[in-house]
């Protein structure tokens, strides 16, 4: 029988010399998680993160990705996953469409107009195409980056602390979209953030780290 983990991290431990970041993780992520992932600040998140997206390597410790070995299958698992790490960086000028034309481009993946269209929909952004990025609210232009991580119809998408420094009402317009993205999209979605309440309120299973560990 097929599993249906989606991420497999066994004894992940990330050290930046003398000091242990990620310290004997363990975590299961299933078909279909909202994925909570919660922890104050510095308690490891975006290194874990980073570790699942193979930015970093992991110091010890194994991360299985879609049922195999991120270590050996790196490319074909990342192809499957969308992602935003940092607060993402739009061209102000240009429409969102524009934006997601070039980004699409500068990483290598074919978007048609088509796409471009079907994701700005899934984002609920599609009235506003063809406007200039700079009239968008921090809550458009955060739902502008989940649209840019799924450009490639990823089946995983990580999001890290997606409503950082978004008003309540930015914080709701992701939530929702979150939401849909798993429930009308069926989307695997695992999220950081240090607001209990935020993470509560959307995931259907959570971890909490501390200090690196769980
Ligand atoms: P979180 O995302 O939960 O806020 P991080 O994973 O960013 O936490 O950081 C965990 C700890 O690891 C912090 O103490 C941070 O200072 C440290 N850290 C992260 N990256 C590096 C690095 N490249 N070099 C040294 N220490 C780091």
């Amino acid at each position: 029988m097929p599993s249906d983990k989606i991420i497999e991290i066994k004894s992940l431990t990330k050290k930046f010399n003398d000091f242990t970041a990620v310290d004997n993780l363990n975590l299961n992520v299933y078909k279909g998680d909202i994925f909570g992932f919660l922890g104050p600040n510095g308690a490891g998140k975006s290194t874990t993160i980073r570790m699942i997206l193979s930015l970093i390597t992991p110091t010890d410790g194994s991360i299985r990705i879609f049922g195999q070995s991120l270590a050996s299958h790196r490319k074909e698992i990342l192809r499957n996953i969308g992602a935003i790490v940092e607060k993402p960086d739009f061209y102000l000028y240009l429409t969102a469409f524009k934006n997601l034309e070039l980004l699409g481009r500068i990483s290598g993946v074919d978007v048609s107009k088509r796409r471009i269209m079907e994701v700005l929909e899934m984002v609920n952004l599609h009235e506003r195409a063809t406007s200039k990025v700079k009239t968008y609210s921090y809550g458009m232009k955060q739902r502008l980056g989940i649209a840019q991580a799924l450009i490639h119809n990823p089946d995983l998408i990580i999001l890290d602390e997606p409503t950082n420094g978004l008003d309540p009402s930015g914080v709701k317009e992701v939530r929702d979209l979150i939401l849909s993205l798993s429930r009308d999209h069926k989307k695997t979605i695992f999220l950081s953030s240090h607001i209990l309440p935020e993470v509560e309120i959307v995931a259907t299973r959570m971890a909490i780290i501390n200090k690196g560990r769980t």
